[in-house]
């Protein structure tokens, strides 16, 4: 009987995603892993992002999902490049399937590369996919309960980002009880709060993404 260890598979799953990291470096391109729960609001967050971005810095959308089209149909819709990977049942992102999405991309003209993760707050967070943020989004309609469930996703991630604000009054979500949860398991992460129904919040998210750009072509 072989057994094929599972940390064996995550070692070569961190290799490939270290290669897909640097080539994305060396390309200019920022790298961003956008995780979160199904329905938390990742796509409109895109949508959202993609209306603010300067027309001098190119997106392009890598749309991870079991099954379906229907997000990276929305990103065509809006004019964005976008190559959709169907895992066929897989509940996340593996290095290997972002390295085999990024040969459908023109790198050389892109500035920033977003990865949609499948919606999922538990697996997404233990592969690493090469990005160089990873940013976690929780709708405040899911409940701040989420950081002390699912830790790893936040404790893993370079920013949080929670929509669907202009809800709160409707709900019993605690924002500060989430930034102190994100404070405590991610000291370094930056915090955003957004609606992207309203815009609230969504340029300060931009200018700080914009900065990470720049950072990424130095
Ligand atoms: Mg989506
Ligand atoms: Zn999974």
């Amino acid at each position: 009987m072989k057994i094929v260890a599972a940390k064996k598979i995550l070692k070569a799953n961190d290799q490939l995603a270290s290669e897909n990291r640097a080539e994305f470096a060396r390309e200019g391109v920022l790298c961003v892993n956008l995780v979160g729960s199904p329905g938390c609001g990742k796509t409109t967050l895109l949508e959202a992002v993609f209306a603010q971005l300067a027309p001098t810095l190119s997106p392009s959308v890598i749309e991870g999902d079991i099954a379906g089209q229907v997000d990276a149909e929305r990103m065509e819709r809006i004019g964005i490049p976008v190559v959709q990977i169907n895992t066929d049942g897989m509940c996340h992102l593996e290095a290997s399937m972002i390295a085999a999405a990024a040969q459908g991309i023109d790198l050389k003209n892109v500035d920033m590369l977003w990865i949609e993760n499948v919606g999922n707050l538990v697996c997404t967070a233990g592969y690493d996919l090469g990005e160089h943020l990873r940013i976690v989004v929780l709708s405040t309609a899911e409940g701040d309960d989420k950081l002390i469930k699912y830790p790893a996703i936040f404790q893993r991630s370079d920013a949080l980002v929670i929509t669907k604000t202009d809800l709160l009054p409707y709900l019993n979500f605690d924002v500060a009880q989430a930034r102190a949860g994100m404070q405590r398991l991610a000291p370094e992460a930056r915090v955003f709060e957004v609606s992207a129904t309203t815009g609230h919040g969504v340029a300060e998210l931009v200018q700080w993404l914009v900065e990470k750009q720049a950072a990424a072509r130095d």
